[in-house]
């Protein structure tokens, strides 16, 4: 039977915090009354995620379903198969470390339910994050808005309500390299924002580190604009401006007062200064190059081993066991 909401959770070694989770929103959603049901894709966990994954489907086999993925394939990857199995008219996604309150769902569907086909949660008050991460997360979000033209406040929160429409879009764009909250808003007509409370991570740690938070904010400003790349081509032309007006002052400087001598380090000092402009250039050349080559070799984007509580059907083009 066609649920009326999903719920797609993304779960990497979560076990500690699931059973609260599992309570929390259980209780909350009967309260709402409508048919639902709550997908959790188990992203490689190493812990018994899995084990406690399956218990809550021996509950509830109605309105629980388990994706299981062979190895972890990252967040954005966990809740796209999530919504490749969706069959609800309003999907909701959240985190399962308890930062995204679940009691806050019954305010996005308020929202979905007005017409508003992508309900974004903002964590504008008491964001509870350390020090590092929320100023990060507040640059990478200042960027963003900059060089892409997804007006939207915080791509972080991934405590969202979509369309079934927009869904299915997104399902559509078959893209490897994506950024669930950037992509949806590419599609949505219709976006609103609400603030929404967060809780700092029940337990355990974040599971980015550095290099991973690095990899998908390049994921984010390449994936939705080519302005970092024009960025460099502006820059090259008034270098090479600057440059003509430097050869011609030079020149007439040796005619006039002779060759200059001094002053050798002062140039490499600046040749340096462009060498490392040049090869950071490179370097976002090569974020790029790399995604289209992720992309042209066309592999599925994440390998499933067993779901329960759902049929794989025709639509799932992406599931492979
Ligand atoms: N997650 C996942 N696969 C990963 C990393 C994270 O499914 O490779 C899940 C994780 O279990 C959590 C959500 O994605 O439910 C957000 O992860 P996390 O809390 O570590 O990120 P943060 O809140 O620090 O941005
Ligand atoms: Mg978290």
């Amino acid at each position: 039977m066609k649920p009326y909401i999903s719920i797609v959770i993304p779960v990497y070694n979560e076990s500690k915090n699931l059973k609260q989770l599992f309570d929390r929103l259980t209780t909350t959603l009967d309260k709402i009354g409508k048919t639902y049901e709550i997908i959790f894709t188990n992203d490689g966990s190493k812990d018994n995620s899995g084990e406690i994954l399956e218990g809550f489907y021996k509950l509830r086999p109605e309105q629980i379903r388990i994706i299981d993925f062979s190895r972890n394939f990252g967040q954005h990857m966990a809740v796209m198969a999530g919504f490749e199995l969706s069959k609800g008219d309003i999907i909701v996604t959240l985190d399962s470390d308890l930062q995204n309150p679940p009691e806050e769902i019954p305010k996005l569907l308020a929202l979905a339910e007005k017409g508003h086909d992508l309900v974004s949660g903002i964590r504008l008050h008491e964001r509870k994050d350390n020090w590092f991460r929320r100023n990060i997360s507040i640059l990478v979000n200042k960027v963003r808005a900059l060089i892409t033209n997804i007006n939207m406040t915080d791509h972080g929160c991934m405590l969202r309500a979509y369309s079934r429409n927009v869904i299915d879009l997104m399902i559509a764009s078959n893209e490897t390299t994506i950024f669930i909250p950037a992509l949806a808003y590419t599609y949505a007509t219709n976006p609103t924002e609400i603030k929404v409370d967060h809780e700092a991570r029940a337990t355990g740690v974040s599971k980015y580190k550095l290099y991973d938070l690095i990899r998908l904010n390049f994921d984010l400003m390449t994936g939705y604009s080519l302005v970092p790349l024009q960025v460099f081509t502006i820059m090259g032309l008034s270098i090479a401006f600057l440059s003509i007006i430097f050869v011609i002052f030079l020149f007439i400087r040796r005619i006039i007062v002779g060759p200059e001598v001094q002053g050798v380090f002062t140039l490499f000092a600046i040749l340096f200064f462009l060498v490392g402009i040049m090869l950071m250039g490179l370097g976002i050349m090569g974020e790029y190059i790399g995604r289209i080559y992720k992309e042209v070799r066309h592999r599925p984007r994440f390998a499933i081993k067993k779901v329960l509580g759902a049929q794989l059907d025709e639509k799932n083009t992406h599931i492979r066991y």
